[in-house]
């Protein structure tokens, strides 16, 4: 115990703004929602952050009184602004329904404001303009950036400093990148964090909001088939698989300045990976998820060189049409060694997972649009039916395929008997495709993510430690790759990808293509 003479204090925390809220929303009658969306002229707001919106609203899912603000520096009416969104609204979510009345309803709730983004007095204004709708009741403000990163810190400081709810609380989401590598990530962190406690910070990975990916947990942690064999006793090798059947196309400045290994793999690629291989969490709760996701980030050596093709693909032409290589994008310099393709093996330091490899390939103007998890299973020792029937059965063992797109699908790849008097085996499918299982539409991405943040569930969001666990995998791969140079090895458009990519596969014994 502490020595008598010494003063004993005590120290009473003071609650966050976060553990005000539940006292404060005890009346929910009484509270409204604003959401701004800043930057909402752009591709992501009118894409995405819009339509989710009115998705939300359509499935009665945003509180019963809110208001949507867009705000940028363009100079827009209100009714310009719903013009502008209206064009990408649509009636998905029920396809049969007519969904008119509702659009209106939506449009009617859509209001702008422009200014700057580093402005404290146009940001003062939108304040004003909130407050009216707002007319005195609890309220709640969400901003979502989507605006170029170099904007956020500024917008935090001004959103902060000039747009706080006075009675409510605020969150800001954004998305990536952050940073390009481990220091920039820090200084963006620092930045948000001079205004922002962590607790108001929301940064999306889009794809962690994917119907699967939410089910990846589900799958794992409730079932009792698959926990049991999810390590290296079992699995043989995991691979994560992201491609796109299109180039840059002209807007290859931003990538340029990125990569694919910045772009999707350090980010969705890693983060799918650490849910999959993360152990069994405390709870469902935010915290004891990203504690899990931590712990297997930090146990991950950082990516080597010698692990890792990059490739960039060259134009080509069928016959009938031809598809420019990347550096024919007049967006991107002649000379650019820009990877658009990567394929990097990565382990995973701890006794669940030693020595198995986890193969990463993602790419751009490859053959095919897909996102999935493939898992390996070991051969079946003894390899009974080989043995006996001389079938080449040892070559495929078990696979668990979670296909995110396009199609949802779970299937596992298993040997059985052709029906019939002789013993023939071959492999058939277990498949749960979501198209037949389920007759809705799945939710998209930013709709599962942007109710969260509303609802302040913080399970699919990444924490700062995860963010710089992620960024010690790739930072140094990604440093020594512009060190050196390294030129990415050419593959033709619409192909499958550099060959180096089967070696790559061959030398971590894994069956891919
Ligand atoms: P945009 O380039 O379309 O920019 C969004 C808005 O920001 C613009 O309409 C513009 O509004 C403002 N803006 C653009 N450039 C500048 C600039 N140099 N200085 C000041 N303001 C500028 O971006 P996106 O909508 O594509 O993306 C927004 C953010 O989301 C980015 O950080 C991006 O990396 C990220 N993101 C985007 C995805 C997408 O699908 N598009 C997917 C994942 C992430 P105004 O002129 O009215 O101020």
């Amino acid at each position: 115990g502490a020595p008598a003479s010494s003063p004993v204090t005590e120290r009473v925390e003071k609650p966050t703004q976060e553990e005000y809220i539940p006292f404060l929303e005890t009346d929910k009658e009484e509270s409204t929602l604003s959401i701004v969306v800043v930057g909402a002229s752009g591709d992501l707001a009118r894409r995405k952050i819009f339509p989710a919106l009115f998705a939300l609203f359509i499935e009665d899912r945003l509180p019963e009184d809110f208001t949507i603000f867009g705000y940028g520096r363009s100079i827009m009416t209100d009714e310009e602004l719903r013009n502008m969104i209206s064009k990408t609204l649509t009636c998905r979510v029920d396809k049969r329904e007519n969904c008119d009345e509702k659009m209106d309803a939506f449009l009617k709730k859509c209001f702008y404001s422009s200014g700057q983004y580093s402005s404290e007095e146009h940001f003062l204004e939108l304040d004003k303009k909130l407050k009216e709708k707002e007319a005195g009741r609890l309220s709640n403000r969400l901003f979502y950036l989507a605006i170029p990163p170099n904007m956020f810190v500024d917008v935090a400081r001004c959103a902060k400093r000039r747009a706080s709810s006075e009675n409510g609380w605020i969150r800001i989401i954004v998305e990536k990148p952050f940073g390009r590598d481990t220091e920039s990530s820090r200084e963006l962190t620092q930045g948000l964090k001079q205004y922002l406690s962590e607790d108001q910070i929301f940064r999306i990975d889009h794809h962690m909001g994917e119907e699967l990916v939410e089910n990846l947990l589900v799958l794992r942690f409730s079932n009792l088939v698959f926990e049991p064999l999810w390590s290296r006793n079992y699995i043989r090798n995991v691979q994560f698989i992201f491609s796109e059947d299109f180039g840059t196309h002209g807007q290859g400045r931003y990538f340029d300045n990125y990569g694919i290994i910045r772009d999707i793999m350090q980010n969705h690629l890693l983060q799918i990976l650490a849910l999959f291989s993360m152990d069994t969490p405390v709870s469902l709760d935010a915290e004891d998820i990203r504690n899990e996701k931590v712990k297997v980030l930090r146990s991950m050596k950082p990516v080597q060189l010698e692990d890792v093709v990059v490739g960039q693909y060259k134009g080509d032409c069928d016959g009938i049409r031809c598809y420019p290589g990347y550096t024919d994008d007049m967006t991107v310099s002649n000379n650019s060694l820009t990877p658009t393709f990567a394929a990097a093996t990565l382990f995973i330091n701890n006794a669940r997972w030693d020595g198995v490899p986890f193969l990463m390939i993602a790419g751009k103007a490859l053959h095919t649009k897909r996102a999935e998890i493939r898992v390996q299973f070991r051969h079946v020792p003894g390899n009974l039916y080989n043995r006996n029937f001389g079938t080449d059965l040892d070559q495929a063992g078990n696979e668990l395929v979670i296909r995110i797109e396009p199609d949802e699908a779970i299937y596992l790849k298993i040997n059985n008997k052709v029906p019939g008097l002789g013993m023939k085996l071959d492999r058939s499918d277990l498949n749960l495709l979501y198209k037949a299982r389920c007759p809705r539409e799945v939710p998209d991405a930013y709709e599962r993510l942007l109710i969260d943040a509303i609802e302040g569930e913080r399970r699919l969001f990444i924490r700062s430690d995860e963010l710089d666990a992620a960024w010690a995998v790739f930072t140094p791969l990604l440093k020594e790759l512009e060190e050196k140079k390294i030129a990415p090895e050419l593959y033709t458009y619409g192909s499958g990808g550099p060959v180096g990519v089967h070696y790559l596969a061959a030398k971590h014994n894994v069956r891919w293509g």
